[in-house]
């Protein structure tokens, strides 16, 4: 095994729900492999509230932006009143604006379709997730749709940037221009510039968003990067998860300047909490999309060779059948977990 002798600090927020559980499994599978890294725990979401402090502390954010890069459990936000989302918050405030998911198809989960590779690219900062509600009068709220172009020509860049490092060959923009002719309008025209000014070498396509959704779920092959607006990324992201075996194995990264958080598509499934049948995957894939970010930004060797062993750990112990229940299979978290370990070559 290739050691560089140095270990990353990595911020770890286990997180509410599943979040904790799933968390523990991924932290034993990483340091059976023997990861170059080093934890620095931290709280986020009702965690936090629970230990009497703010629900986004101040402390972590700053953890945050002193390593430069987080692993992160799902955070739950109340429906309707409470807080204001945990996620939301933290991508604004680290100003992570790219997120990332990749929906790929999996040996050992047979899904309606094969072959499915789709990259998800969404922006991160805006859109419906502004924030920006009020009440207007007794009987109508607005929610105000924001886009700049400085953010839409800014995850464009990094939408076409991705594709040509990661030689993928297409972009496809999912939008709703015609009915929101400004604000999917600038999203559209910034991604439209972008591709005609700097990315002839990938090919680029436009489709409304709701015949766009039919055809990705009548045949999702036909698409390679998508590159979404928050709300309908938030959407997609789940919809292209049922494509490949579900929420349970789809990771993601967010991606800013100065750091990166990585962390499952999924919530944090308050329906199965505490029962041992969540499944860590989603979680560990988005820790080995962190050691391959390790790999290269920081040009270890150590990262990308830990990496490489736990993905074929966990393919292994997929092909073996050795599943969550999500998945079909008997295993628990723990079990699960075992059975990865019991793979690292
Ligand atoms: P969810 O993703 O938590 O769960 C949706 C369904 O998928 C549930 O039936 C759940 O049991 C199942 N599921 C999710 N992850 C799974 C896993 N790893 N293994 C097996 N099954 C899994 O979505 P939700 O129920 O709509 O949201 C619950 C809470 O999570 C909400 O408070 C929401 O705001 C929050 N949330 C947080 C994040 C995040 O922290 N990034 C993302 C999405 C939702």
């Amino acid at each position: 095994m290739v050691s560089s002798g140095k270990l990353h600090p990595v911020v770890l927020i286990p997180g509410d729900g599943i979040g904790p559980e799933v968390t523990h499994a991924v932290i034993r599978i990483l340091e059976a492999a023997a990861a170059p890294l080093r934890w620095q725990e931290a709280r986020a979401g009702i965690a936090a509230l629970e230990a009497g402090g703010e629900v986004l502390p101040e402390e972590t954010l700053e953890a945050v932006r002193r390593t430069g890069v987080a692993l992160k459990g799902p955070c739950t936000t109340p429906v309707g009143k409470g807080f204001s989302s945990v996620n939301v918050q933290m991508r604004k405030k680290l100003n992570l604006y790219a997120s990332v998911r990749p929906v790929r198809s999996i040996g050992g989960v047979p899904t309606r379709f094969e072959n499915v590779d789709l990259v998800i690219i969404r922006e991160n900062t805006e859109g419906l997730y502004s924030g920006a509600e009020n009440r207007v009068t007794d009987d109508v709220v607005i929610s105000l749709k924001v886009a700049t172009e400085s953010a839409c020509n800014r995850i464009a860049h990094w939408a076409f940037r991705y594709a040509t490092q990661r030689s993928r060959h297409k972009v496809t923009v999912f939008h709703k221009a015609n009915i929101m002719k400004l604000s999917d309008g600038i999203f559209m025209d910034a991604a439209e510039r972008v591709h005609a000014r700097d990315y002839p070498n990938i090919e680029y396509e436009q489709r409304i968003i709701d015949a766009g959704c039919m055809r990705l779920v009548q045949d999702p092959t036909q698409f390679d990067v998508l590159l979404l607006e928050n709300l309908y990324g938030d959407v997609l992201s789940d919809l292209a998860a049922g494509l490949v075996g579900g929420l349970g194995v789809v990771p993601g990264a967010n991606y800013g300047e100065d750091c990166a958080l990585f962390e499952a598509v999924h919530g944090s499934a308050p329906d199965i909490a505490g029962q041992d049948v969540a499944n860590p995957l989603a979680l560990l894939m988005s820790a080995v999309m962190m050691l391959n970010h390790l790999a290269q930004e920081r040009e270890d060797e150590c990262a990308s060779v830990c990496s490489e062993r736990i993905k074929n750990a966990y393919n292994r112990a997929l092909h073996d059948g050795q599943k969550t229940r999500d998945l079909g299979g008997e295993l628990g978290i723990e079990a699960f977990a075992d059975a990865v370990i019991e793979r690292l070559a």
